[in-house]
């Protein structure tokens, strides 16, 4: 089973991908982290993509299409995957098309998380990342995953972990803007990607404005 995910940042998007990776036991292979973690690794691509990531930029096409398409023929994606972060601009959008016609394979579903973009933007800000694992979640803006307080200090709500930190590019207004701008654009940006993927599968689209579990609900409702 292959699937994609899309969803503005801040969106909960991450949060929702490892609920489906949990349903069905695929790899989630998200770009965000891949960089994440080559940028703590100190590697050429770390370097390579920190200088756009911290703008708030997409790191370039010709780095970031040959990393994922490289990464799903990987063993352990032979019986699936799910990607999420990736496509992010129609031009990428159409390499994974071609890469799927290709290998002769299908997307069994494609799933678009939709939020105002104001919300999406405070959400953001208020996310903070716990040491301890990445996909802890953790948010000071929205009450169903506050962290938790140990003696007076915010620690993580899954492991009590006391190493909660915000993410540069989380914090700064100007590149929030930037990636939302990516986003929401129906031109070449990510929603030009979701409606490149509307006209060739069925997009099940989510909304992303309730609390999490409740988001998580509705996902798993339209999941076979
Ligand atoms: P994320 O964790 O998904 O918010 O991604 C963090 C940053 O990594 C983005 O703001 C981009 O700079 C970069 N990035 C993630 N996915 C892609 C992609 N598909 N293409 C180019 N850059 C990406």
């Amino acid at each position: 089973m292959n699937i994609l995910i899309f969803g503005p940042n801040g969106s909960g998007k991450g949060t929702q991908g490892a609920v489906v990776q949990k349903k069905y036991g695929l790899p989630l292979i998200e770009t965000g982290v891949i960089f994440r973690e080559n940028i703590k690794k100190g590697t050429d691509l770390g370097r390579k993509a920190k200088e756009f990531i911290d703008k708030g930029e997409l790191v370039p096409d010709a780095v970031t299409v040959p990393m994922i398409l490289d990464r799903l023929r990987e063993q352990d994606c032979a019986g699936g995957w799910i990607l999420d972060g990736f496509p992010r601009n129609l031009a990428q959008a159409e390499a994974l098309g071609e890469a799927l016609d290709k290998a002769g394979m299908k997307l069994d579903y494609v799933i678009e998380i939709t939020l105002d973009r104001s919300i999406a933007k405070r959400r953001i800000m208020g996310r903070r990342l716990c040491a301890a694992d990445n996909n802890h979640p953790n948010n000071i803006c929205i009450d169903a995953i506050k962290p938790a307080l140990k003696d007076g200090k915010m620690v993580c709500r899954v492991c009590g972990c006391d190493k909660l930190t915000a993410r540069a590019d989380d914090q700064d207004e100007a590149a929030i803007d930037k990636r939302h701008g990516i986003y929401y654009d129906t031109a070449t940006g990510t929603l030009a990607a979701v409606n490149y993927f509307k006209k060739r599968t069925k997009v099940l689209e989510i909304d992303g404005t309730p609390g999490v579990q409740e988001v998580s609900q509705a996902l798993l409702a339209k999941l076979s």
